[in-house]
């Protein structure tokens, strides 16, 4: 996708939605602008010497309908246009999943691979001493994301900590369990995708035991969806890839087997018993359901009509362009939309803030069934407002979270 692609794709599909709602060209405005964008040099010593300068960011994008929250990248390619499209899709996100907060991204440009863990620790404390004027537990609450884990999380609780003068466990979710996260929290966003996926498939009558899934990315999201779809579901997982490419196997991959051997050797790849393939043809296979669990901009104009897949459930942030998702539409594909498919992550994230504050834990199970409850309360919504006004699902879900944004911004005096 060309620079600048993401935020564009956003603005198209928010332009779509502002014109079915018939809102005006000020607050059409304003869902455009992030509230607050702060961008800060984050410098970190490097172990063999010397000091390298990272570029940081945190798009505060919308707070009407409570504190912001959202992840924070570290990924090489970060740009401040990326985590300001992110930070819509956040605000849309909590307000689809009714959860009483707003929309915010952060990242470093930056790729950790590289570096040691004493200076992943130091990149993590030197972010938040860059950001720690914006955010806190009632202001501003990141999460993990992209090459970010729950001890990239606790270095930044411990951060702020310090800087507060007192335990912040409340500042950021997504932490280990031994630092009061939530339990459920690690698997969240693909538990959430995966009841979606169960929704869809009883909308369209499709029966999921034994159907295929095909799994692009296979970090946090993408191999816990591969375990959940086989484990919940009884699905077929016959494909999934990484950044160093992809495998298969038509007699069904074991997705907990292919996380060990990730864990081992780095990558999915060379996987015993599977055929390698190329990223791209996993997007054309002909499965069942396929899941893109990586990155942006992946199913676009020059690949779309490649797809064979029924269902799309969008576990990455906008991996679907808006010309993707019209040769999708015709080829009669559900997709289920992003901030619908993922939103099981910051469902338990607010889950995590509540336990936090009141410093007293549910059990797993119960994180579960709350989970379920809300993600399929969304789900059945998104279905029965693309029904009743004839919209494609992803442009549903915009008009639900858009309608409620708009409304707390009214019933605030804002617009
Ligand atoms: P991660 O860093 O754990 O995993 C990313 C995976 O994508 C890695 O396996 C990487 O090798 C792979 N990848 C990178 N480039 C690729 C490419 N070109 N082709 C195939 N695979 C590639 O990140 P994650 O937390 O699993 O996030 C994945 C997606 O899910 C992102 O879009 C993220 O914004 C979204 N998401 C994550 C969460 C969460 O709770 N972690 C919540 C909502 C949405």
């Amino acid at each position: 996708m060309k620079k600048g692609g993401f935020m564009e794709m956003v603005k198209t599909n928010t332009d779509r939605c502002v014109s079915v709602l018939g809102i005006d060209g000020g607050v059409r405005e304003i869902l455009a602008t992030p509230e607050r964008e702060v961008h800060v040099s984050v410098p970190v010593r490097m172990e063999a010497g010397g000091t390298r300068v990272f570029k940081g960011y945190r798009v505060q994008h919308n707070s009407s309908r409570g504190p912001t929250k959202g992840g924070i990248r570290f990924f090489p390619s970060e740009t401040a246009s990326d985590i300001r499209a992110l930070a819509a899709i956040m605000t849309w996100k909590c307000a689809l999943l009714d959860l009483p907060l707003g929309g915010a991204k952060g990242g470093v440009a930056v790729n950790p691979k590289e570096l040691t863990e004493t200076e992943l620790e130091r990149l993590s404390r030197s972010y938040i001493r860059g950001v720690y004027q914006v955010i806190g537990p009632d202001k501003d609450v990141p999460a993990p994301d992209v090459y970010t884990s729950p001890q990239v999380m606790a270095w930044m609780m411990d951060e702020y900590s310090r800087l507060a003068g007192k335990n912040q466990f409340g500042v950021v979710t997504g932490k280990p369990l031994g630092l009061w996260g939530c339990p459920g929290r690690f698997d969240a966003t693909s538990r959430g995708g995966i009841y979606t996926v169960r929704e869809a498939a009883r909308d369209l009558g499709l029966g999921l035991k034994g159907a295929t899934a095909a799994v692009q990315g296979y970090g946090n999201v993408g191999a816990n969806a591969a375990i959940l779809a086989a484990d919940l579901l009884g699905m077929k997982v016959i494909a999934v890839s990484d950044s160093s490419g992809g495998i298969a196997d038509k007699k069904g991959l074991d997705p907990r087997a292919v996380l060990d051997y990730k864990n081992n050797t780095g990558s999915v790849v060379g996987f015993p018993g599977s055929t390698a393939i190329e990223n791209d043809e996993l997007l054309a296979l002909d499965v069942d359901v396929l899941m893109p669990a990586a990155l942006e901009g992946v199913i676009t104009g020059g690949n779309a009509d490649k797809v064979r897949a029924r269902i799309v459930a969008e576990l990455a942030n906008g991996p679907t362009t808006p010309e993707a998702d019209e040769i999708l539409l015709k080829k009669d594909c559900l997709v289920i939309s992003d901030f619908l498919c993922n939103g099981g992550g910051v469902t338990v994230s607010q889950f995590e803030m509540v336990q936090d504050a009141y410093m007293y834990f549910w059990e797993e199970s119960e994180v579960h069934k709350q989970l379920d409850r809300k993600i399929t309360k969304a789900y059945r919504e998104v279905a029965e407002t693309a029904r009743e006004k004839k919209l494609d699902m992803r442009m549903a879900a915009y008009v639900i979270a858009v309608g409620r944004i708009v409304e707390a911004m009214k019933l605030r005096g804002w617009i």
